[in-house]
């Protein structure tokens, strides 16, 4: 008996035995068992790109946040503006850290139920012409929703200007392919989809825009560009490498490659089924239609029954084993459920099962959200 419960949140996620194994060792920082593994790492993340030649991987210690800023810091010329798409939390993240290290940015904002489009992009870039890089995210871990990638970055071809993806929540299950988007940049986690624990994230950068990005970043440590220069000078981290989530995300990338792109998406797809055709047969409503939703995560509205207790619901799930996010980052009361990690959907009947359990000790009856209960009425 262990005390590990199923993590719900949408990273860190729930890891395999094999994957916390591979922490179990030291590693000094240039040793060549080190070394191969950190080749092994960025040769693996170009190659689930489909970058070819033409992309360069660059782990960095630190967050998916970190990454982001290093990335925007690094590839976004001062003078130049940036366009923010935003339709949730994560896009509003990215509307603070852009001020913060000094870029002008401006935004498109979008309700958080709407997928950014095409024509959307279109106006916005048609309206500035001194935009000359636009940042996305491709899922918005906030409600889970899904902005297709494709139609934007043909936008972005076609005027020329720079994209950059913050695939931290897509990466590893939802396709992307570098080099037919041309991004310029398409930021990692290893802790979302590819089922690594946190410590780094990666940036995979086209190659020739990284090149042209020296001595921009307004920072020292989050340059991409020195840190690039690090590999492949010498194949090895510019400070302290972060060994023991290099080793966890090594041994997480051999067994993703062993279940394969499709079959971990799959995996995952039938997680996200099970717990929102479970839960809405409870009487619970999502927040996002099924076309709009991505499969790592969905948000439910809270129920409006009296008896409902957030702390209370939250308790007993983790009385069950499940880990549940404890924040809510909508507008409105809500609940999130992620359905990435190392568990299939024999675990998501027993999410479902335990949060009908949470509700029935609860006394909660009906759970409907405010809205639609007045609607019945
Ligand atoms: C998780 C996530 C982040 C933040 O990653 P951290 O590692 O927590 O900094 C950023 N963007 C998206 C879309 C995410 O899902």
């Amino acid at each position: 008996m262990t005390d590990q419960r199923i993590i719900l949140t949408p990273g860190p996620v729930t890891t395999s035995v094999a994957t916390r194994q591979a922490m179990l060792r030291d590693y000094s920082l240039n040793e060549p068992e080190f070394l191969a593994l950190t080749a092994e790492l960025r040769a693996t993340l170009v190659e689930l790109a489909n970058g070819g030649e033409r992309y360069v991987c660059v782990p960095l210690q630190g967050t998916g946040n970190g990454a982001n800023e290093a990335t925007l810091g690094t590839l976004v010329p001062r003078g130049r503006k940036l366009l923010i798409i935003s339709n949730g939390f994560y896009g509003e993240r990215l509307k603070q850290i852009a001020p913060a290290i000094g870029l002008t940015a401006v935004a498109l904002d979008l309700p958080i139920t709407q997928p950014a489009t095409a024509d959307a992009l279109e106006a916005a870039l048609a309206a500035d012409p001194a935009i000359g890089h636009v940042v996305v995210c491709h899922v918005d871990t906030g409600t889970g929703l899904l902005n297709p990638i494709e139609p934007l970055a043909a936008v972005c071809r076609r005027r020329g200007v720079g994209l950059i993806v913050d695939a931290i929540a897509s990466f590893g299950g939802l396709p992307l392919d570098a080099c037919a988007l041309d991004a310029e940049a398409i930021v990692v986690s290893p802790n979302k989809w590819l089922e690594g624990v946190p410590g780094l994230a990666a940036v995979l950068v086209r190659r020739a825009a990284l090149e042209a990005a020296e001595g921009r970043c307004h920072s020292y440590c989050l340059d991409l560009y020195r840190q690039w220069r690090s590999f492949e000078d010498s194949g090895r981290w510019r400070f302290t490498p972060p060994t023991q989530a290099t080793a966890a995300l090594v041994a997480a990338l051999r067994q993703y490659l062993a279940e394969g792109q499709a079959a971990r998406l799959a995996r995952v797809r039938r997680n996200w089924r099970c717990l929102v055709d479970g839960l809405r047969a409870l009487g619970f409503e999502t927040v996002l239609a099924n076309e709009v939703a991505s499969p790592v995560i969905t948000t439910f509205h809270q129920p409006a029954d009296p008896n409902y207790e957030r702390e209370r619901f939250f308790a007993a799930m983790w009385r069950r084993g499940f880990v549940m996010f404890r924040g809510s980052l909508t507008p409105f009361p809500t609940f999130r459920i992620g359905c990435m990690g190392a568990f299939d959907d024999k675990v998501m009947r027993e999410v479902v099962r335990a949060v009908g359990e949470a509700m029935a000790e609860m006394g909660v009856t009906d759970c409907r959200p405010a809205h639609q209960q007045t609607a019945a009425e």
